[in-house]
């Protein structure tokens, strides 16, 4: 294990990458094409709101539709950005709807009535460390606190993982648990982000959770396909389908100019491997707050075999205020949509509300 470089958050299990296994800095993608590894492209992310504005030949000061960079901004949640999706955003455009939604902004830091910092209620779901179960018959486990990317937007931004499992024997409880309980079909990695684990320690996770035998799916929600996808290698994909369960896979995209190069190719080789790929986005003010840019993200989802599900409406954490867009016009979107495309490419529109059964429809 070795402690990512730079990062100037307080040390604890989220900001921990795992050593790679084996593979060498030179590995090959799923396109054929030698590239440079995950784990270094993950070293080598961008740390900084101003590295993030030089790279895109963008002034320190510069003024965004969402705020001006905040560069004190990464005491509590650090900058992280990968430079595969740095490479998708537009340079000389202050509000690129990629960079809008990484660059940290002065207006996280206002208070606003309402924003807290357990919006969904994940502590009140939570049935044994790491493990959290809201609905019937799914439930989810935060596989680690570390993600390739930093959301300004993240609900969980605030969540407590450092009170969470990270090896294997810290997570009998939660296997236990599942084990208990026949009613739990599914078993949803989540985080963070479970990509994040090598491959080594995913397969022994996965190989714990297929081994009880009423689990019928394992479902990943991930956005390294997304954000870093040298992540999704030949072998990540046959760990997935060597399983007894179904594996799933939710990524999480928002915009259209994400799903280009090497992302593109990525998600097309999950979907190749058999793997049922869904995608959830989050409504986002002044980065996809419009029929065409919600039309054009679909479409280019559907045209390569992933399945839009969730359009989210977001998630009321704290220092997220300024991203929210009003609920009538997220139904207003989706109607639009749904007189433009196909059924099967439109979102359903929903919100997490604390304590239902389901995500509330819209
Ligand atoms: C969102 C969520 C799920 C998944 O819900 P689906 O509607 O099945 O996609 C499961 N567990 C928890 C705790 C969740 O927050
Ligand atoms: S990838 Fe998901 S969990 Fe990670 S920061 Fe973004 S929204 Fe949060």
């Amino acid at each position: 294990m070795s402690v990512l470089p730079g990062s100037n958050l307080p040390s604890g299990p989220q900001f921990t990458v795992e050593a790679p296994s084996g593979a060498g800095p030179e590995a090959v993608s799923v396109g054929g094409f030698p590239s440079v590894s995950w784990q270094r492209q993950l070293a080598e992310a961008i740390r900084s709101p101003a590295e993030l504005l030089a790279a895109l030949n963008l002034t320190p000061d510069v003024a965004t539709a969402l705020g001006s960079a905040d560069h004190e901004a990464g005491q509590s949640f650090a900058t992280l950005v990968p430079r595969s999706f740095l490479n998708r955003m537009q340079p000389g455009d202050p509000s690129d709807p990629l960079l809008l939604q990484v660059l940290p902004t002065e207006i996280e830091r206002q208070v606003t009535a309402g924003f807290v910092a357990d919006p969904v209620g994940d502590a009140a779901a939570r049935r044994a460390p790491g493990l959290l179960q809201k609905y019937h018959g799914r439930a989810l486990m935060i596989a680690t606190g570390a993600c390739a990317v930093h959301c300004r937007y993240c609900f969980r931004r605030e969540y407590p993982y450092q009170d969470e499992p990270r090896q294997l024997q810290d997570w009998q409880p939660a296997l236990r648990e599942i084990a208990d309980d026949s009613n739990l079909t599914e078993v949803i990695l989540s985080g963070g982000d479970p990509l994040i684990l090598n491959d080594d320690r995913l397969q022994v996770l996965c190989e714990a959770i297929d081994a009880i035998s009423h689990v019928e799916r394992i479902r990943l929600h991930t956005r390294l396909p997304i954000v870093l996808p040298a992540r999704v290698t030949q072998g990540l994909l046959t760990l997935f389908t060597s399983l007894r369960c179904q594996a799933v896979m939710v990524v999480h995209a928002n915009h259209g100019n994400e799903i280009v190069g090497d992302c593109r190719e990525a998600l097309q080789a999950i979907v190749k491997a058999g793997i049922p790929v869904l995608n959830q986005a989050v409504l986002l003010r002044n980065i996809n707050d419009t029929v065409e840019a919600l039309e054009v993200l679909c479409r280019r989802l559907v045209n390569i075999g992933v399945m839009p599900y969730y359009l989210h409406q977001l998630d009321r954490v704290q220092g997220a205020a300024h991203f929210e867009a009003d609920t009538a016009l997220g139904i207003q979107l989706v109607k639009e949509l749904t007189t433009r495309l196909p059924g099967y490419a439109v979102p359903k529109f929903v919100q997490e509300v604390a304590g239902e059964a389901s995500k509330t429809a819209m």
